[in-house]
């Protein structure tokens, strides 16, 4: 499962923060917990497909948490949509959804089933599939609020194929009701037991969404072992008289459910507009709780940390880009001599002449032209050159920041 905050402010949007909103992807379904005005947008920068949305939690109705839900309505009935949404939320959602669209006279194509959970009702099983669920719990604020947790069902073991090939087994019905747990008879007799063949079910994959609250129990009965635990850190603690009048929690709050649920991952979000550097609030979650990032808007969180590996390594191949471009930045120290394989994939980014900033591709495209140009930024007798390669400089440390600064553990 992959996690991508769309929105990490509180009530009011900044020039780099939207309203709140965070999209879970899975196995190509995707889960909107929370629609902040501008949630359907974020997407599309995410490239999360919109007409992939299965379903969408709502944790309360202040505006701030819902205000971007007809917008994305209206945009899934323009793409024709056909297959229902389910929209799980405190009750009076269906009312809200059904007047607006009513007013402004759109007939859906495609149904929309309402889950809602009636206020006062402090748990909730609110989906349940075949491989994953979904429970809702109240939380503590100054109106009835809702948290999530999504959790996978736990997956069969994996079936050892190459000892039941030597004790015989060879039928592909054999291998399947070894894998569903029953014993199998051999021709000859012997029985080969699915415990020898299969190993431990794997725990599946979890993650909570907790936002809108003070510390509350139902908070960590909601992350208790989570991968991943989205937590609120509206405030710093300095300020926890003003985050327990608004019922929001600080950063320290956020770090002690984290303790007390043993969550793997605290990711903190949902930051009041009065912190431009949000770091500060991280130094404070980490004090606490030291697995803890800062929710990226547009920067995927994996459940499993081992695939997020794979993410880093393709960002890797940025640095590349600035080898041939400057030879004096020591942002290029250490990993550009690890990297292995091509860059063939990374398209160029462009400037605004539309001509390429990547001076290493253009080494490599071995158009006389761009030798010409490149030439140029080694005599330093062109400008623009000199800007590019800064340029570029800069796009390499920007891109990587993220990663450094939140190194995971
Ligand atoms: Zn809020």
């Amino acid at each position: 499962m992959i996690v991508v905050p769309l929105g990490v402010a509180s009530a009011t949007p900044t020039a780099v923060r939207h309203l709140p909103a965070v999209a879970l992807w899975r196995e190509g379904s995707v889960f909107l917990f929370d629609c902040g005005e501008n949630a359907q947008m974020r997407m599309l920068q995410a490239g999360i497909k919109r007409s992939k949305i299965e379903c969408i939690f709502i944790s309360h109705f202040d505006v701030d948490h819902y205000s971007g839900l007809i917008g994305l309505i209206s945009t899934l009935q323009l793409q024709r949509r056909d297959k229902p949404l389910r929209i799980i939320a405190p009750e009076g959602i269906q009312e809200y959804v059904e007047w607006n669209l009513k007013f402004s006279g759109v007939e859906l194509g495609f149904e929309i089933i309402f889950i809602e959970v009636a206020e006062g009702t402090d748990e909730a099983r609110v989906i349940d599939e075949d491989d994953y669920f979904v429970e809702a719990r109240a939380l503590k604020h100054r109106r009835y609020c809702l948290g999530y947790r999504f959790q996978e069902k736990d997956k069969p073991g994996k079936v050892d194929a190459e000892k039941a090939t030597k004790l015989g087994v060879t039928e592909d019905q054999q291998f399947k009701d070894l894998k569903d747990g029953q014993d199998v008879t051999l021709a000859d007799g012997t029985v080969v037991e699915s415990s020898d063949i299969v190993g431990h079910p794997r725990a599946g994959d979890s993650f909570a969404y907790v936002t809108d609250t003070e510390y509350c129990p139902n908070a960590v009965k909601l992350a208790l072992n989570t991968n991943i635990l989205y937590h609120e850190a509206t405030f710093s603690d300095s300020l926890s008289d003003k985050a327990s009048e608004t019922g929001h929690s600080s950063a320290k709050d956020a770090a002690r459910v984290a303790t007390e649920a043993q969550t793997k991952l605290l990711v903190i979000g949902h930051f009041s507009a009065r912190y431009t550097n949000a770091h500060l609030l991280l130094k404070e979650a980490r004090e606490g709780f030291y697995p803890a990032w800062l929710a990226n808007e547009l920067r995927p969180i994996f459940t499993d940390p081992t695939h997020e590996r794979g993410i880093v390594k393709a960002k890797v191949e940025l640095k590349d880009l600035t080898k041939e471009s400057s030879g004096s930045g020591n942002y290029r120290k250490g990993g550009s001599d690890r990297r292995s394989g091509g860059s063939k994939n990374f398209r160029p980014r462009r400037n605004s002449e539309g001509r390429s900033n990547s001076s290493s591709s253009r080494g490599r495209s071995g158009s006389g032209g761009y030798r010409s140009s490149n030439r140029s930024t080694r005599d330093g007798s062109s400008d623009k050159p000199k800007d590019e390669n800064r340029w570029n400089k800069d796009s390499s440390n920007r891109s990587r920041s993220s990663y450094r600064d939140q190194d995971r553990f």
